[in-house]
């Protein structure tokens, strides 16, 4: 077989492997970074982009109080009894110092959410702006002929493929027909995009979660870090107790790769390994309930790789094991069902969400990961498949469009015909087309409509906190997440259960180190991103709570395999 020596093996070439590569590389290791897929990037391409750094110093340069403890006392209230000190202690010390060192180092640069609130921020210690940073778009020309291996964005996510940038971008896109300026912003976008498809064959401005993986990518690029595509990590190499290198499967063959300071797994966790979440999701008792818009290569390599050379454990006793999103599944032009994360539109005036059984059940505007919690809690009765129905009137649905359904003057045609948009004269003929029994709907529309005119929302409290509001429209009022239900045609989207990545990983200490089943640090192994186990204690409490900790604990890990304290 033939060897390959470095000083760091990574494996995964999402945000966790490709910080921790970067950090290594830049103090002064020989690194090596290997991708099972012919495309690099992982799920960070396909995501926001989002990261959740309390105290970052993008917001203490806009003058925001945030400080470490404030940081702590939040997560403390979120995680509960899964409060893991020392691990939320390293992530707070360590991911301002992250950002510095990317903004400073490297290609990575950032932009600040002043207003994305925490997602519970009734808790104490949380923010309502300033935490979550975003990844600034980028030029994918800087990355040359490397672009075309950067894994593309979510198509449904994209507009007929085009990336739209979170926060004023979003919202020219949401006002293209009511202002001259989105209306003038929104062409040139579009006709950039139109002449970047003609020469490049993809859209060349990259924002959210492609932007980053495609600067962190540029970032290894310009340092010599080599990444093989098409190279899964098979087996890791122990000397003793430490890992030492992992057999790569290239497609030349199997090489044996010798890593002097070891190897960090940053597979992305395991959304596609059927077994495990038969085993973890309550929702999917055979694991194929379930779907997730995160590559299918995410199959738990890391994890398994973990268990079977030094017995490493999972956090398998989290009270989630997954960042929940609820998912409607459009068509996509193949013919198969696409993956839309619902995100937004749930907190937008006069969308609401109900079960089969007619009936709403949560604050719409709340997280994802909130709301798929409660939709699983509310159909514990239900026969059939668990799904909640996201409705909305032709007013709102030609204002916000709903899921995967664009705003007017986007036609509705194609969507109603592929069954995705189902449409209804009346409420009870809309109930009838789902499903959803009749009369205890109709009872929800008329009890919600009686408080919605008033901004009120005595059962549920939608538009009661800052998370709630940022997500709704300011310009309705007195509350912008509520409105009537009342202007027919009627019109309703199926979700169902889906994720944004795998909590319940390998069990590691603060410095990034995977644990033996003793509970010991392995020597030479490290876990960064989706393959570590989460430290939100199975909550989700904001927006880029993964991708922070997946390059705080990357960088973390980087330093430490270079030999310099965390
Ligand atoms: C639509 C969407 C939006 C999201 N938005 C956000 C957001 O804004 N903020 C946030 O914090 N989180 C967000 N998330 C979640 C976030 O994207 C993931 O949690 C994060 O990208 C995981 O990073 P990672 O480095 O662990 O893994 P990934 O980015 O998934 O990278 C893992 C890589 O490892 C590779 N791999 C797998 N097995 C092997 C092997 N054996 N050998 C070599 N390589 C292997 C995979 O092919 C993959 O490329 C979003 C997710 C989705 C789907």
């Amino acid at each position: 077989m033939k060897t390959y020596d470095c000083d760091l093996l990574v494996v995964g070439s999402g945000a966790g492997g490709m910080a921790a590569a970067i950090t290594a590389k830049l103090h002064g290791l020989n690194v090596l970074v290997v991708e099972k897929e012919a495309v690099y990037g992982g799920t960070t391409a396909r995501s926001g982009g989002w990261l959740w750094i309390p105290g970052n110093p993008l917001a203490a340069r806009e003058g925001f109080r945030d400080s470490k403890e404030q940081g702590r006392t939040y997560l403390q209230a979120e995680a509960g009894n899964h409060f893991d000190a020392a691990r939320v202690d390293a992530f707070l010390e360590n991911g301002p110092k992250m950002v510095e060192f990317f903004e400073q180092k490297t290609a990575v640069e950032f932009a600040l959410g002043p207003q994305f609130s925490d997602y519970h921020p009734n808790q104490p210690g949380a923010m309502t702006g300033g935490r979550s940073i975003v990844a600034a778009p980028y030029d994918g020309r800087e990355l040359g002929a490397q672009i075309k291996a950067l894994r593309p964005p979510l198509e449904e996510i994209t507009f007929v493929g085009m990336m739209i940038g979170s926060g004023k971008e979003l919202l020219h896109f949401f006002n293209v027909t009511r202002s001259v300026v989105s209306a003038a912003y929104v062409a040139k976008l579009l006709a950039k995009y139109l002449r970047d498809r003609a020469l490049h064959g993809r859209a060349m401005r990259l924002t959210n979660g492609n932007a980053l993986a495609g600067r962190l990518a540029k970032s290894a690029f310009d340092l010599g870090i080599p990444l093989w595509l098409e190279a899964p990590a098979g087996e890791l190499l122990l000397d003793g107790d430490a890992v030492t290198g992992a057999v790569v499967n290239t497609k030349n063959g199997a090489v044996t790769v010798r890593a002097k300071k070891g190897v960090v797994l940053a597979t992305g966790g395991f959304p596609h390994d059927v077994a495990r979440r038969a085993k973890l999701y309550p929702h999917a008792p055979t694991g194929a309930e379930h779907w997730s818009p995160t590559p299918e290569s995410n199959t738990g390599d890391g994890i398994r790789l973990a268990q079977r050379a030094v017995g490493a454990t999972t956090a398998d006793e989290l009270p989630n094991a997954a960042a929940w999103v609820p998912i409607s599944r459009p068509l996509r032009s193949d013919g198969t069902p696409g993956t839309f994360p619902h995100f937004i539109d749930r907190a937008k005036p006069g969308v609401i969400a109900v079960t089969k059984a007619g009936r709403r059940f949560v604050n719409e505007g709340n997280s994802y990961h909130d709301f798929c919690q409660a939709l699983v809690k509310a159909s514990k009765d239900l026969p059939g498949e668990i799904c909640a129905w996201l409705i909305a009137d032709h007013p709102t649905l030609r204002r916000y469009g709903l899921g995967h359904v664009k705003p007017f003057p986007v036609p509705l045609t194609h969507q109603i015909r592929s069954g995705y948009l189902k449409r209804g004269r009346s409420l009870a003929k809309l109930a009838a087309a789902c499903g959803i029994d009749a009369t205890a709907f109709e009872t929800t529309v008329a009890n919600y409509n009686r408080h919605a005119a008033k901004g009120e929302d005595p059962e549920f409290h939608k538009g009661s906190t800052a998370y709630n509001r940022y997500l709704g429209d300011p310009s309705v009022t007195p509350n912008p997440c509520l409105a009537p239900i009342q202007t027919g045609p009627f019109y309703a989207v199926q979700v169902v259960i889906g994720d944004l990545g795998s909590f319940a990983g390998l069990k590691t200490d603060a410095q990034a180190r995977v644990l033996d089943g003793a509970g010991q640090p392995v020597p030479g192994l490290y876990a960064a991103g989706n393959d570590m186990a989460s430290i939100m204690g199975g909550n989700y409490p904001g927006g880029g709570i993964t991708l922070g900790p997946a390059m705080t604990f990357g960088y973390i890990a980087g330093r430490h395999a270079a030999g310099v304290e965390a």
